[in-house]
């Protein structure tokens, strides 16, 4: 074996302690819960928009787009909830390149995860603190949940980590919702695989205790798109996709039916402006067909302070190092015309 000791870190208990979240925070937090849990249970009508940086890599430009976004929560607030994306950890296609925020408080600078993990959870602190909102963050490493998991009302898992047995099984543990994507391959059968085995209670190992999850009922899927063996983007967001993933989640009897359609990644084929396209085309179908209407629960959208992307290099406040991302102005129309049309 040779895995180099470079620091011992704090366990998710150690970290929760030091850094605690004020118990009038965790009253706001157990409510956005709660009506994120009624959405995906049919209880609250209202539409789930998932929004945000692909990556969180400056917690005072994250903390700035999500005092705006809750401006916008305001005057919304009857027709949407808004969940901001708040991603610290980053799957790379190929493991190289910036992982995010928890490896790499300074995405120029080598990994520090002892630091790293402290940041982490400071910022999704602050934002709940500032903004009253609770954020979305991807659980791309099962271990690490703990350290924010107390923090967040919405957790997805991503494309690359939807078929991996700890990531399902931990999932089922989870007391808020928890999105899984199709995985890149595109097999939607996989993707509900893992909403059964998400939904269902095991016997896992979790902080270093044998424990009994209790089965997430709210643990749903999110339609990405695919990429097939050549390479090629295959969008799902399409009426006839979304037709065929209503069947199979009838056919598999799960609990509490629900799709978020992701309208960035390979939905959008990486052109982050087709975002919005993409968006009212779901609308629209889900205007057309009352069992779309039925199953889709929300969008996620990829959107920051300045559009686009730009080298990790890169210095402009507020734009995006990974992927591309629909610019404030856009972004804050798009939110308006969704809620009015749902
Ligand atoms: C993301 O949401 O930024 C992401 C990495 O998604 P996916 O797992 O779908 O690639
Ligand atoms: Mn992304």
């Amino acid at each position: 074996m040779s895995f180099e000791v470079i620091n011992k870190v704090l366990t998710p208990e150690e970290v929760r302690q030091l850094i605690p979240v004020p118990e009038h925070l965790k009253v706001i937090k157990m409510k956005r819960d709660e009506e994120i849990r009624k959405v995906l249970s049919g209880e609250d009508s209202r539409f789930i928009l998932i929004i945000g940086p692909c990556s969180a890599h400056d917690p005072d430009a994250v903390l700035t787009y999500i005092e705006r976004l809750a401006k916008v929560q305001e005057q919304v607030k009857d027709k949407l909830i808004l969940v901001p994306r708040v991603y610290t950890n980053k799957p790379r296609t190929t493991g190289e390149g910036y992982k995010g925020l928890m490896h790499q408080p300074n995405p120029l600078e080598t990994p520090n995860v002892t630091e790293g993990i402290k940041i982490m959870r400071k910022m999704q602190l602050k934002v709940l603190e500032s903004t009253h909102l609770t954020a979305a963050d991807e659980m791309l490493y099962p271990s690490n949940l703990g350290y924010v998991s107390d923090l967040l009302s919405y957790i997805a898992v991503g494309a690359r980590s939807v078929e991996n047995q700890k990531h399902r099984l931990t999932a089922s543990g989870i007391d808020v919702a928890v999105g899984l994507k199709n995985p890149t391959s595109g097999d939607i059968g996989v993707m509900l695989n893992s909403v059964k085995a998400a939904q269902i209670s095991h016997e896992i190992i979790h902080e270093g205790h044998e424990v009994k999850t209790s089965g997430n009922p709210f643990a749903h899927a999110i339609l990405r798109g695919a990429v097939n063996q050549y390479g090629r983007n295959i969008p799902n967001y399409h009426y006839e996709d979304l037709r065929y993933v209503s069947k199979k989640y009838e056919e598999r009897g799960l609990q509490n039916p629900s799709v978020i359609v992701d309208c960035n990644h390979a939905n959008s084929m990486k052109q982050y402006r087709e975002q919005p396209r993409i968006a009212h085309e779901v609308l629209r179908n889900m205007n057309y067909s009352e069992s779309i209407r039925k199953l889709i629960k929300g969008l996620m959208i990829e959107s920051y302070l300045v559009e686009g992307t730009q080298p990790v290099t890169g210095s402009v406040f507020g734009q995006s190092i990974t992927d591309g991302c629909l610019g404030w102005d856009a972004s804050e129309k798009l939110i308006y015309e969704i809620a009015s049309q749902v």
